[in-house]
């Protein structure tokens, strides 16, 4: 069904402008699924433009999709056309660089974007659930990772809904009608896919308090207590990847139980988990520890394209391992990073595709073992590559100076490379741009030399890798390590071990490697 939904094209952004802020008024109601809305945008215009766009779902045969009823271009009417689910401001005409704002009167049901629908208990809730350009189904937006914008949500409900958002509560009042205003405020630029809001009954309760940052829960009050419980874990990760990457970007980081559709949607200080995570038992800490890390990568720092997501779920897959490898020790980290390695393994030799794929199908599509498990085995090299002290430099440079904008790979590459005084381009560009990994056939053979033998290393699959390769060489009863560099097709490397030995290479889970046949 999602797959259906994100069958259309994916969005660019103009170039000539810059959404800068969107306030987001939503009235929405109990007795049928219409929402009313009145957006108001301003944008940056950069170059001289004749007309503005916008994605905003049309109409549909089903009923679904949003009726515009006026459009204003700095207070005044303007003409404009609605088809194909993109809204265009057709006589926008601004001769030079200016700011504009844009109000942009409609109503409908949305078809996406806007999950309303009845919770587990049987009552009504709506989650905004945007990932990755499913907000334009109901919203008039630039629905781009790289055009990132503050946000208002000002939503108006019957007054039992709670109201949750991103950003810092600015105002809940109750009004006339038996309803309920609630306003949250985003003064940090977002990517439109984590802007959300959530409408339903909730309880809420305060799971703690990191660095001034305060860590709420919200959940079904059918499940306040396992809820409370499951969630107030939030504040371990916050609080490791605060002092491992840098500060906290938002307002405040609300742990909510939704109708995702996903497992977990990582939005900006609001992250919705799917109402079965709660159980009461402690069972959601990993997803968890990589939504809550996306606030640093993917949310802060944002992909500025879609194939660069490994940037996003890479690095939150990684960070993940690494809280475990904080809290468990290094042996968890290996155990994760041994079957990470064989997921990637199984998936390219289904379909060998580089993690940097800009032939992507569907975005949905991007969530792939490419994007999580071998981003994360990606950063896991480079960490031995270039060692432990220098390779969280770099990650904490890397967000300090991304720190909400957008980076493409080269950025974060470039940032390695200063860190490091190396060379990286051969690395990244062999891990990331290259489909598939060394297939390598391992062999000790007899040395020339009396009581040597050789490691014969041959790489067998297309292109050429270069890397280290450790192996441990059991030789009657005595252990080493020898690490050996390759770069060519065969590599013979000599070591002091009788030939009957035994070699396990890499004992200590540090390459992305197949092991082919002797
Ligand atoms: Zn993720």
């Amino acid at each position: 069904m999602v797959f259906l939904l994100n069958a259309k094209p994916v969005q660019k952004p103009d170039p000539k402008i810059d959404v800068i802020h969107y306030e987001f008024n939503i009235n929405i109601n109990d007795s049928s699924n219409i929402i009313y809305c009145t957006t108001i945008t301003d944008i940056a215009i950069k170059v001289a433009v004749n007309s503005v766009s916008f994605s905003l779902g049309n109409k549909g045969p089903d009923g679904k999709g949003m009726t515009i009823s006026a459009v204003l271009f700095n207070g005044k009417e303007i003409r404009w056309t609605h088809t194909g689910n993109i809204l265009t401001l057709t006589d926008a005409n601004t001769a030079e660089p200016a700011q504009a704002r844009i109000t942009i009167r409609y109503s409908g049901i949305p078809a996406d974007g806007l999950i309303i629908s009845k919770n587990k208990f049987g009552n009504r809730t709506f989650f905004a659930d945007h990932w990755p350009d499913r907000a334009s189904a109901y919203l008039p937006v630039v629905d781009h990772p790289s055009d990132k914008a503050t946000v208002d949500f000002i939503i108006t409900a019957p007054s039992h809904y709670e109201v949750v958002a991103s950003g810092y509560l600015v105002e809940e009042s109750d009004i006339p009608g038996g309803l309920k205003l609630t306003h949250w405020k985003e003064d940090v630029p977002l990517p439109v896919k984590v802007m959300t809001f959530a409408a339903a009954d909730f309880a809420t309760k305060l799971a703690g308090t990191v660095n001034g940052i305060p860590v709420w829960t919200w959940v079904y009050p059918e499940n306040r207590e396992e809820g409370f419980y499951d969630y107030s874990v939030a504040v371990k990760p916050l609080e490791f990847y605060s002092s491992l990457i840098g500060p906290y970007s938002y307002e405040k980081l609300a742990n909510v139980q939704s109708k995702t559709i996903f497992g977990g949607l990582e939005n900006a200080g609001c992250i919705f988990y799917s109402e079965n995570s709660v159980t009461g038992q402690g069972k959601a800490e990993n997803l968890i520890a990589h939504e809550v890390a996306h606030q640093w990568f993917g949310n802060s720092v944002t992909e500025r394209d879609w194939p660069h997501i490994w940037l996003s779920e890479g690095f939150a897959t990684y960070l993940t391992s690494v809280y475990n490898e904080k809290l468990h020790g290094s042996e968890t980290l290996a155990e994760s990073m041994k079957s990470a390695r064989t997921r990637v393994l199984r998936a390219s030799e289904r379909s060998p595709r580089p993690v940097i794929d800009t032939a992507f199908t569907s975005l949905m599509a991007l969530l792939n073992v490419n994007s999580y498990q071998k981003g994360a085995w990606v950063l896991h090299m480079l960490r031995y590559e270039i060692g432990d002290e220098l390779f969280w430099k770099g990650m904490r440079n890397f967000y300090e100076r991304f720190r909400n904008g957008n980076a493409v790979t080269d950025d974060f590459r470039k940032t390695m490379e200063e860190v490091s005084g190396r060379d990286l381009k051969g690395f990244f560009n062999q891990w990331l741009w290259v489909a598939g990994e060394p297939d390598l056939k391992i062999n000790l053979v007899p040395g020339k030399k009396k009581g040597t033998s050789d490691i014969l290393v041959e790489q067998v699959q297309g292109e050429l890798f270069t890397f280290n390769i450790e192996i441990l060489i059991k030789d009657q009863g005595a252990e080493k390590i020898v690490t050996v560099p390759v770069k060519d097709r065969i590599t013979s490397f000599n070591v002091k071990a009788s030939p009957g030995s035994e070699i396990i290479p890499d004992p200590h889970t540090k390459l992305l490697f197949r092991r082919v046949e002797k």
